[in-house]
């Protein structure tokens, strides 16, 4: 059957208006479409691709997998959860940890858990959740209520309550709004959608405080920080702030879908059986390839590539600026970089994507002020090179006009 960009628009439900491009194949960070069009991939799937496309150690592990055991369910454990939840605690602060399939549903689960907890230990009235404006924690109901865009939560009745927003790196208005009714702190240790904002160190360190003072539970969504893409395992990791609850997802199964919450064994306890669960969670296939895809990223070898990269990205994005004048700064870290645009291209972060695909590289915006690279965490040196030659050919389209 032949299918073709036109065909989504007439099978598809229109929330999204995807690229006129179709992607048939992609290795590493390069992608062909139908028509054998290239393209150099700095968009990474959303911050997923996290070893780039089709990385042959994932693919055999994919194979061999599936010709082993699929699914499950919850009724039955599996061996490539177990080894995956195992190296997951290991490797960070967390004791136990429950799988999902997106950002949104680890979210959902660090929520419920945050509210329970709260019910457990200090009864019916602490109930608060406070996060931050311009966050996104995805679109689950309670998850996009959470986050701070009333743009994607208004319009489908009434919300989950007791949720309130404050501004990100304003630790004076977060300590105003937060008492002993506050349950949890919901927060992305590098806000991505909102426009690849970092946290300064005065504030992730006095939110751990607050929550500390207030006995309420800090959450870091790591859906899109986590995962080596800010050259740590995790970002909490070189902030040196330790969460409460951690969510991660996106780059976790390397294209697979997945995702986690971590926690320690004490808050944990808060869900007994049959308080939450998921059909596919933990499913050996999602988790086998996630545990492949975090054997490779958590290396000395990645994890140090990740800032080596880093900084031919900045050299070659500010020798691109000195030219053409456009960004008023590159914010973020390792492979999570938003180029913000300056007074004279406000609003217009979408041009460049267009224009960066129109002359073959994938890229991302954060807002319609920011252009994000979330590329593999293993592009190779000569693809950022071309990538970065591309997209200034690009900025040179929008510039001329
Ligand atoms: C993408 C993202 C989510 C949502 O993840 P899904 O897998 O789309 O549900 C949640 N939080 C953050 C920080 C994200 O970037």
């Amino acid at each position: 059957m032949q299918v073709t960009r036109k065909t989504f628009d007439e099978v598809m439900v229109p929330n999204y208006n995807p690229a006129s491009m179709v992607p048939v194949k992609g290795v590493g960070s390069r992608v062909w479409d139908q028509e054998g069009t290239e393209y150099i991939d700095f968009a990474g799937g959303i911050a997923v691709n996290v070893l780039g496309h089709c990385h042959p150690e994932l693919v055999a592990t994919l194979k061999e997998q599936g010709e082993k055991l699929w699914h499950l369910s919850n009724v039955f454990t599996n061996e490539p959860s177990m080894r995956l939840a195992k190296k997951l605690t290991d490797a960070t602060f967390a004791e136990r940890v429950y799988f999902a399939n997106s950002g949104a549903e680890a979210n959902e689960a660090a929520l419920k858990l945050a509210r329970r907890f709260a019910l457990d230990h200090f009864g019916e009235s602490k109930d608060q959740i406070i996060s931050f404006k311009q966050g996104f924690h995805g679109r689950t109901f309670f998850t996009v209520t959470v986050g701070g865009q009333a743009a994607y939560s208004d319009g489908f009745g009434p919300k989950p309550g007791a949720i309130d927003h404050v501004d990100y790196n304003d630790l004076s208005a977060l300590e105003a709004a937060m008492s002993d009714r506050t349950c949890a702190v919901m927060m992305e240790p590098l806000q991505g959608e909102g426009g690849i904002i970092s946290p300064t160190q005065e504030f992730v360190e006095g939110v751990r405080a607050l929550c500390d003072k207030h006995n309420a539970l800090l959450i870091f969504d790591e859906v899109q920080s986590g995962v080596g893409r800010t050259g740590h395992l995790y970002a909490y990791m070189g902030l040196g702030v330790t969460p409460d609850i951690l969510t991660t997802a996106k780059s976790l199964g390397g294209g697979f879908p997945i995702g986690a919450m971590l926690t320690t064994e004490e808050i944990a306890k808060s869900l007994k059986p049959g308080t939450h669960g998921s059909t596919y969670g933990g499913n050996p296939l999602a988790c086998a390839v996630a545990e492949k895809a975090l054997d490779i990223v958590n290396t000395p070898e990645v994890l140090e590539g990740v800032l080596k990269k880093e900084a031919l990205f900045r050299e070659g994005i500010k020798a691109i600026n000195d030219k053409y004048k456009v960004f008023t700064e590159v914010r973020g870290k390792g492979m999570l970089l938003g180029c913000a645009l300056n007074e004279d291209y406000k609003g217009r972060a979408r041009d460049f994507l267009v224009a960066s695909a129109a002359n073959g590289l994938m890229c991302l915006v954060a807002g319609a002020n920011v252009v994000r690279f979330a590329p593999s965490l293993v592009i190779p040196d000569e693809d950022i090179k071309e990538g970065l030659e591309r997209f200034e050919r690009a900025v040179a389209h929008v510039v001329n006009g």
